[in-house]
C-alpha cells in the first residue's frame, strides 16, 4: 500500500466517522443496535478486515482508533470479526479459507468470538463448554456468555473443551442446536448486539475444527485475543480523543460566575493530562503496529503494553470529562456520558486491567532473572 493508498483509505473513514457515524452514535447506544445500512456501509469501504486485503496491522490500528472515536459499538463489532477473520486465515487449511475469508473480507458474513462462559472469563481453562467425538464428527454442548455482535454474527469462533484441553470451532450460526440470547442493558458498548451463544447437542464435522486439536491455548486463542487487545487498545485512543474535543469544545463555551471554564487552571491540568494520554496512547499502539507488521515477537508485549495503558487512560479521561461538563456529562445531550459507560468496558475485556498488570510485570521479573 502506498502512502498516498493510506491516507485516501484514512481520509474516508474519517469522513464516514464525522458524518454517519457520530451524529448518531447516542441514538444507536439508545436503540442498544446498529441499523444494517451502516453496517453495510462499513463493507462498501472495505473495513471489516482491512488486513485480509493488504492493509498493514498499524493502519488497521488507525482505522479502529477512528471508528472508536465515533462509536465504539460499532469499533467493538470491527474487533471480534477481526479476530474470527485473523484467526480463520492464519489457522485455517485451504477448505476453511475458501469457504469462508470472501464473505468474511466483505462483510456479508460477520464473525463473533466465543470464548467467555458464564463459569468465567479470566481463565478460559474452566471452560465448560464440551465437544465430545462421535463417528467422525463432534457433539457441543455448553453457553458462551457476553458474545459482542452475538445477535449479528453468522460465524461463531467458539472455543470448547475437548477432554483435559480446548480446541477452536468454526460454529455456524444456522447449525441446529444453536440458540442466540439477546443481551440488554449493558453498561457499556450498548449497541454492540450482544448475545448469549446456547449450544444442546451441536453436531459440526471435522471440517470445523480450527487449527490443532487440543491446542487452541497457545495458537488460535493467543493470537486471536492478541488481535483483540491491538484492536481495543486502538479504539481505546478514538475514546480519549473524543473526550478530549468535547471538553475543550465544552469548557470554551462553558462560563460561570468567574468567567469561562477554559481559563481556569485546574481544567487546564485535566486538559493537559488528556493530551498527554492521548499522544502516550497513540504512540504505543503504533508502535505495536509497526512491530506486528514486522512480525517482530515483541509486537505480543507492546501491545500488552498498549492496551493496558490506552484503556486505563480511556477510563480515566472519561472520567475527568464527565466531570468537566458537570451535570451536563451525565445527561444524553452530551456524548462523554456514554464515553464514560464505554471507556470502562475496554478495561474488562481482551484481557482485564488486571490480567495485563499480572502479564507485564511477570515479563519484567523474566527479563531481570534470565
Ligand atoms: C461488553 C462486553 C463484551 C464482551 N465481549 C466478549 C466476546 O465477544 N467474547 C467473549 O468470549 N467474551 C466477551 N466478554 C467477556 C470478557 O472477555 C470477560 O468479561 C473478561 O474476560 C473477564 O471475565 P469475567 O467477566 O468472567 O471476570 P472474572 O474472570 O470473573 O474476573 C472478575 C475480576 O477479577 C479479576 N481477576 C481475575 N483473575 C485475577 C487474578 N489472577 N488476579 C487479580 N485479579 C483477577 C478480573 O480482572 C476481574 O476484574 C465481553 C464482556 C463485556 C463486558
Amino acid at each position: 500500500m502506498t502512502a498516498t493508498d493510506t491516507q485516501v483509505l484514512l481520509d474516508a473513514v474519517r469522513a464516514f466517522v464525522d458524518d454517519e457515524l457520530r451524529p448518531h452514535a447516542e441514538e444507536f447506544d439508545r436503540d442498544e443496535h446498529l441499523p444494517d445500512h451502516l453496517l453495510k456501509r462499513v463493507g462498501e469501504l472495505g473495513l471489516w478486515a482491512p488486513f485480509l486485503t493488504g492493509v498493514p496491522m498499524v493502519t488497521v490500528g488507525q482505522i479502529h482508533e477512528e471508528i472508536g472515536r465515533g462509536c465504539s459499538s460499532l469499533r467493538s463489532l470491527l474487533t471480534v470479526h477481526g479476530m474470527a477473520s485473523w484467526s480463520v486465515r492464519h489457522w485455517g487449511d485451504d477448505a476453511q479459507r475458501e469457504r469462508w475469508l470472501p464473505r468474511l473480507t466483505d462483510g456479508s458474513l460477520l464473525g463473533a468470538f466465543a470464548l467467555t462462559g458464564p463459569e468465567g472469563g479470566s481463565d478460559p481453562s474452566v471452560s465448560a463448554t464440551t465437544a465430545e467425538r462421535e463417528g467422525d464428527g463432534w457433539i457441543l454442548n455448553g453457553r458462551k456468555k457476553w458474545i459482542t455482535g452475538g445477535q449479528v454474527a453468522g460465524l461463531y469462533l467458539l472455543f470448547a473443551r475437548t477432554g483435559d484441553a480446548l480446541t477452536a470451532f468454526l460454529v455456524p450460526r444456522d447449525t441446529p442446536g444453536v440458540t442466540v440470547e439477546p443481551l440488554h442493558g449493558i453498561l457499556g458498548t450498548r449497541a454492540s448486539m450482544l448475545a448469549e451463544v446456547v449450544l444442546d447437542d451441536v453436531r459440526l464435522g471435522d471440517d470445523a475444527v480450527l487449527g490443532p486439536l487440543g491446542w487452541a491455548t497457545g495458537t488460535v486463542m493467543t493470537s486471536a485475543l492478541d488481535f483483540g487487545r491491538f484492536s481495543v487498545a486502538s479504539g481505546s485512543v478514538g475514546i480519549i480523543q473524543a473526550c478530549l474535543d468535547a471538553t475543550v469544545a465544552y469548557t470554551t463555551n462553558r462560563t460561570t460566575s468567574e468567567g469561562p471554564l477554559f481559563e481556569r487552571q485546574l481544567v487546564r491540568q485535566k486538559i493537559s493530562d488528556m493530551v498527554t494520554g492521548l499522544r502516550t496512547s497513540r504512540l504505543l499502539c503504533r508502535e505495536a503496529g509497526r512491530l506486528k507488521d514486522a512480525e517482530d515477537p515483541a509486537a505480543i508485549m507492546a501491545n500488552w503494553i498498549a492496551k493496558y495503558h490506552a484503556s486505563t487512560t480511556a477510563a480515566a479521561c472519561a472520567s475527568a470529562a464527565v466531570q468537566l461538563h458537570g451535570a451536563a456529562g451525565c445527561s444524553p445531550e452530551h456524548p462523554v456520558a456514554r464515553l464514560y459507560r464505554d471507556a470502562k468496558v475496554m478495561e474488562i475485556i481482551e484481557g482485564s486491567t488486571e490480567l495485563q498488570q499480572i502479564t507485564i510485570a511477570e515479563q519484567a521479573y523474566q527479563e531481570v532473572t534470565r
